[in-house]
């Protein structure tokens, strides 16, 4: 009795209305990550001699971190041999089906037309995209393959008019990188794919070698390693080098209530608790009878135990929870104090709820929206601000692989009627070569009527 009890794969619970809200708090604290200190004492010696030492350093840090100590190159670059995309036929058409769904979604975020405004009579302001020139896509692959990420950071890409798409991956033990990734690389024509991961693959794509390229922006998840080193390149001013977000481990946030499906519910906390033991669950369950949360708490063990990834999830559930609120207001409230990467509503009249969503990266509407559905195939992105950051961040869309110019044209009659606000204002500041840029050209204009 006692050895099964200490077995079963069970979330904490915690009544709202019987803690306070620090300790609320406290009991939604994400699992804490290995001091940053420590991690930055691993990535800057990489950082560095890949920085100074390029391919040579590259290669020696993916034989010894990758494990695969035969590898003779660091790239592999397009067009990509036919052998290296073998796929099965059901596995090539649900990457296809991806594919369509993922390029419809972000082509219609293409901005139409630029922004054009007249501010003052003769005073044109204007704002236009253009795309990021060289675009770096860190696709994870310590613990799982991820062909979805390479989906998810390739077609934007593509969408987005890119002109350099480079991959970077850790390639597996025999020195190759899985068929899948390769055949996304070749669909969304990315020019290389590095065959690194790590730090060492995001100094690569933040200075360039002899064999990469280097990129204006570096995009994609990855372990507390690459997203150090995305903080690192991306504040040294030598790299010149922008980054996406910092994106950490994968965490759901599932709002259910008395209507909803236990067996639905406890899938969809599964489905995260498998990213990784650093992952996290939560459930908020509002105004739910005892009985029911024991059936989600039933279902929750029995669907575990079937898994192979049972051991990942085991460490994912000891840090999860689940709050019970007595309303759907209070549900709601903690969530978006929350701000979870993913959330799922299971509840009475979701559609309508989505108006009190403050924070989260991406919402899952209705009993028949798993989140999984997002991870792969309905068309929106799966690459999400984590770690509460979605308070701040976007998740990865169109506009993340843009960046906007403004302009602005004045016509003599503008220049007139703007003329003394801009001296009147440089003279404030002191700035008078800035005065007089506006004053020699008024001036001009009253000779030479
Ligand atoms: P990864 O590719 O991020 O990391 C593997 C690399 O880490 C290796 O190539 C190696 O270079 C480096 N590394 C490993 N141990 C090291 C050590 N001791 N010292 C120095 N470097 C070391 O793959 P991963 O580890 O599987 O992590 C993927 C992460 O991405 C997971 O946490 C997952 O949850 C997350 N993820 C997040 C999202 C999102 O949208 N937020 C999506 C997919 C995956």
């Amino acid at each position: 009795q006692k050895e099964e009890s200490k077995d079963r794969i069970e979330m904490k619970r915690y009544f709202a209305s019987e803690i306070s809200p620090e300790e609320l708090e406290a009991v939604l604290k994400r699992p804490s990550q290995k001091s940053s200190n420590m991690i930055m004492g691993i990535v800057n010696p990489i950082i560095k001699a890949v920085k100074e030492e390029g391919d040579k350093a590259l290669l020696g840090y993916t034989q010894k971190f990758d494990r695969c100590p035969n590898l003779e190159s660091t790239v592999l670059k397009a067009p990509y041999p036919e052998g290296l995309m073998t796929i099965s036929p059901e596995v090539k058409a649900a990457i296809d089906l991806s594919y369509e769904n993922i390029y419809k979604f972000h082509a219609a975020q293409k901005e139409a037309k630029p922004l054009e405004v007249e501010t003052m009579p003769g005073v044109k302001c204007s704002r236009f995209a253009r795309p990021v020139e060289r675009v770096g896509l860190y696709i994870p692959g310590g613990t799982a393959v991820l062909p979805s990420t390479a989906l998810m950071l390739g077609v934007p890409a593509m969408v987005a008019g890119c002109k350099t798409i480079v991959f970077a991956s850790p390639p597996r033990p025999d020195g190759s990188i899985t068929p899948e990734i390769v055949y996304i690389a070749h669909k969304v024509g990315a020019e290389a794919i590095v065959l690194a991961g790590g730090a060492q693959a995001v100094a690569a794509l933040a200075y360039g070698t002899e064999s990469v390229p280097k990129v204006d922006k570096i995009l994609g998840p990855g372990n507390q390693f690459v997203t150090a080193a995305k903080m690192v390149v991306s504040n040294d001013t030598g790299a010149t080098v922008s980054i996406d977000m910092p994106a950490g481990p994968s965490e759901v946030l599932v709002i259910a209530d008395k209507t909803s499906n236990p067996a639905f519910v406890a899938s969809d906390l599964l489905s995260q608790a498998e990213h990784g033991v650093d992952s996290q669950v939560v459930l908020i369950a509002v105004d739910m009878s005892k009985e029911m949360l024991q059936d989600i708490d039933d279902q929750l063990h029995a669907q575990a135990m079937a898994l192979p990834r049972v051991d990942i999830v085991r460490g994912a559930i000891d840090h999860s929870v689940t709050v019970v609120v007595d309303s759907i207001e209070r549900a709601f409230e903690v969530s978006n104090l929350y701000a979870p990467e993913h959330l799922i509503l299971q509840i009475q009249d979701a559609k309508a709820c989505v108006e009190k969503v403050q924070n989260a990266g991406s919402v899952f509407i209705g009993p028949w929206t798993p989140e999984s559905v997002g991870d792969y195939s309905a068309g929106v992105n799966h690459s999400l601000p984590t770690y509460g950051y979605a308070k701040q961040y976007s998740g990865v869309n169109l506009a993340t692989y843009v960046k906007h110019i403004t302009s602005s044209e004045l016509s003599a009659e503008g220049l007139q009627n703007l003329g003394n606000a801009v001296m009147d204002l440089a003279a404030v500041e002191g700035l008078d070569a800035h005065r007089m840029a506006v004053k020699i050209r008024l001036d001009h204009m009253k000779t030479s009527k």
